[in-house]
């Protein structure tokens, strides 16, 4: 694409939005007004799940052919080479404009991509990472198993070198998207001799392998987004591997920032917005005279100005070249500790009408809120992790004692 001034590109942006996608209407929502949904995981039929996924490629794949796909990416990759500056000017502009969902990419595209570009060899970077910016390739992370999450280096899965090639074994928990994915990166134990975050090895596997099978979780709020995986000898090429042998920890940080990044920087949202929305309920409902809950609706609206200011300074961090550090895990606890106060919030203000759906409009529709928060509060790491990490690494109290096992 070579170089384009910001403006001149916003001006191309535009044009290909104005083109290619419908702006959106007066945003504002009128009570009784559309659908009332307020869910946080993804509570789909399979075949609105399919009917989605389908509509997201095709809009990413008309994303990319116009050079907007991967605008911060290197040009030898099938990027656009061009700054964060471009890249938030296209965000600015598509802010505006009414897109199919590209939330069944966010795994992909936010830890995968970024740690494929930073770890495997040449050949693989050609191979995967411009599919996977075009959508032709969805990403899944197999890093949780039933023995271990909050201490990941605790995992068993198990690679034993034959070769040229890898054997991999073991069982997989909570892959969000397994289902749909075409690859994963997968952290296994290659040394089970050496100290346990020393004898890790990652790889990008191949979903559709002999060996892999996929099951899916219910979860409490009625979909099922995520799921086991089982591996029985599936096969992976050592070109596949993504950093060196036994230095699977440090690949595996790399994904954990990013992830940390793209959870908590998508709390950089409106406080105003959903402020104003629980004061709207508060008032049908009969609940917006009580000063207890005024008091909370306001203390609220500030905690979540303070967490979006506290996210734009670790933004301009990121944005003046620094990786993102331990400021992601406040960015991170705090996004769902808000999230908590939200749901326990509006929990007191409908009372009942959260149990028990009587067809009111904007009342019941909260549950699927309620209930996703939990999940909410582990992934990506757990709030408690999260609060270790900020007292050790940020305010620089001593370490916890670990626990006598
Ligand atoms: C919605 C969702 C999506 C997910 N998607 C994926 C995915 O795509 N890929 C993937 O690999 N994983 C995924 N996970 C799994 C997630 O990463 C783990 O659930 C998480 O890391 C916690 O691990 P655990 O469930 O084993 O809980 P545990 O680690 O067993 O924790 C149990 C409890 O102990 C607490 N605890 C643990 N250690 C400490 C400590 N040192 N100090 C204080 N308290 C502690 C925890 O906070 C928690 O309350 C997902 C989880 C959720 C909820």
């Amino acid at each position: 694409m070579g170089e384009i001034a910001v403006d001149d590109f916003r001006a191309e942006v535009r044009a290909f939005f104005d083109a290619n996608a419908a702006r959106k209407g007066e945003e504002r929502r009128d009570w009784g007004q559309g659908s009332d949904r307020v869910g946080l995981l993804d509570e789909k039929t399979a075949e609105e799940e399919r009917r989605e996924i389908e509509a997201g490629r095709a809009w990413r794949a008309t994303v990319f052919d116009a050079g907007f796909g991967w605008i911060t990416g290197p040009t030898e990759f099938g990027g656009g080479g061009l700054t964060a500056a471009h890249q938030r000017a296209f965000g600015e502009v598509a802010s505006e404009y009414r897109t199919p969902s590209e939330a069944p990419f966010g795994i992909g595209l936010g830890m995968v991509a970024p740690t494929i570009l930073a770890h495997a060899i040449e050949d693989v970077k050609q191979q995967y990472l411009q599919k996977m910016w075009r959508a032709d390739l969805i990403g899944c992370q197999l890093f949780s198993e039933p023995v271990a999450g909050s201490d990941l280096a605790g995992i068993q899965t198990s690679a034993v070198r034959d070769g040229d090639e890898w054997i991999l074994n073991g069982q997989k928990v909570w892959t969000s998207g397994a289902h749909y994915s075409d690859i994963g990166e997968i952290i296994t134990r290659s040394s089970p001799d050496k100290p346990k975050h020393k004898g890790l090895t990652m790889f990008l596997i191949d979903m559709h392998a002999p060996g892999i099978e996929v099951r899916p979780l219910r979860q409490m709020t009625g979909g099922a987004s995520f799921n086991e995986v089982f591996l029985t000898d599936v096969r992976v090429h050592d070109s596949h591997r993504l950093g060196d042998v036994d230095e699977g920890w440090t690949v595996a940080l790399t994904t954990l920032m990013n992830e940390r990044a793209s959870i908590g920087g998508g709390g950089v949202g409106s406080a105003s917005t959903g402020a104003s929305r629980l004061m709207e309920t508060a008032r049908r409902v009969g609940t917006a005279d009580d000063p207890i809950i005024r008091q909370r609706i306001v203390d609220l609206y500030v905690r979540t100005n303070v967490a979006r200011y506290n996210n734009l300074r670790a933004m301009a961090k990121i944005k003046a070249g620094q990786l993102p550090g331990p400021e992601m895990s406040i960015a991170k606890l705090s996004l769902t500790q808000n999230m908590t106060r939200t749901a326990d919030l509006i929990a007191d203000i409908l009372g009942p009408r959260i149990t028990a759906d009587t067809g009111e409009w904007g009342t019941f529709a909260w549950a699927e809120f309620v209930l996703g928060v939990p999940g909410m509060r582990i992934a990506g790491g757990t709030d408690e992790v999260m609060r270790n990490i900020v007292g050790e690494r940020v305010l620089g109290l001593p370490k916890e004692p670990a626990p006598v096992r």
